[in-house]
This record gives structure tokens, C-alpha cells and sequence, in this order.
């Protein structure tokens, strides 16, 4: 299956100011290698504002991530969104919640996920 997303690159503050130059919301993937080479998405997370100090928050929880950066809020979400369907990683055990203040749905299982 496809991500669409960039990477690996390792999960480290020199690997993520190498791979990500742009300040923008975005999608990321954390994960590592299996013995045959192929990164293994673990737990998918998204930026509101900005992928990269997102990145650096999750230093040390895993080796290595894939990313992609968007134009706005609501891309992040969808995206998200989509991969936490196409992959359902181990590390979220629930649901993509949207951000505070939105009505936004999944575009994939057309639910309101969040608490606001
Ligand atoms: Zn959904």
C-alpha cells in the first residue's frame, strides 16, 4: 500500500531539520524497518500548524518517519484521516479526532470524531 508520503528519514532533530524545510500543517508517519527493508507505519499523527515541531515532540518514541506537509488544517485532517483507514496502525487505538472549534467528518467513514 501506498502512503504518499516522503521518507523515511530518522526520527531525530538533525533528520527532521534535513527533511523538512517548509513551515506548514501536515501528516506524518512513525514507524521502523522490518528485516526485509520495509518501513512499518506504527502510529500516524498530523500538525494543525506546524509538521515540524510536531516532529521534534516525538523524538524518541520511534526510529524512524515519513511525512508530507499541506496547505491547510483541513488537508492534515482528511489525510489523516485516510491513512489512519488505509493502515490502522497499532499506535492509534482510536479515531483521528478533528481539531477544537471545526465540524469537519472523516471523508472516509463520514463520522464527527472529537469531543468539541
Ligand atoms: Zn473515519
Amino acid at each position: 500500500m501506498k502512503s504518499g508520503l516522503l521518507g523515511p528519514y530518522r526520527l531525530t532533530v538533525d533528520g527532521i531539520g534535513e527533511a523538512v524545510k517548509e513551515k506548514a500543517p501536515g501528516v506524518f508517519a512513525l514507524g521502523h524497518e522490518d528485516f526485509q527493508g520495509r518501513f512499518r507505519i506504527t502510529h500516524i499523527g498530523r500538525s494543525d500548524d506546524e509538521l515540524k515541531s510536531s516532529l521534534r515532540d516525538m523524538i524518541g518514541t520511534s526510529g524512524l518517519f515519513k511525512y508530507i506537509t499541506v496547505e491547510t488544517s483541513k488537508e492534515a485532517f482528511e489525510k489523516q484521516c485516510e491513512l489512519f483507514h488505509m493502515f490502522k496502525p497499532p499506535g492509534n487505538s482510536l479515531h483521528p479526532d478533528r481539531p477544537p472549534g471545526t465540524n469537519w467528518t472523516c471523508p472516509r467513514c463520514m463520522q464527527r470524531h472529537g469531543r468539541w
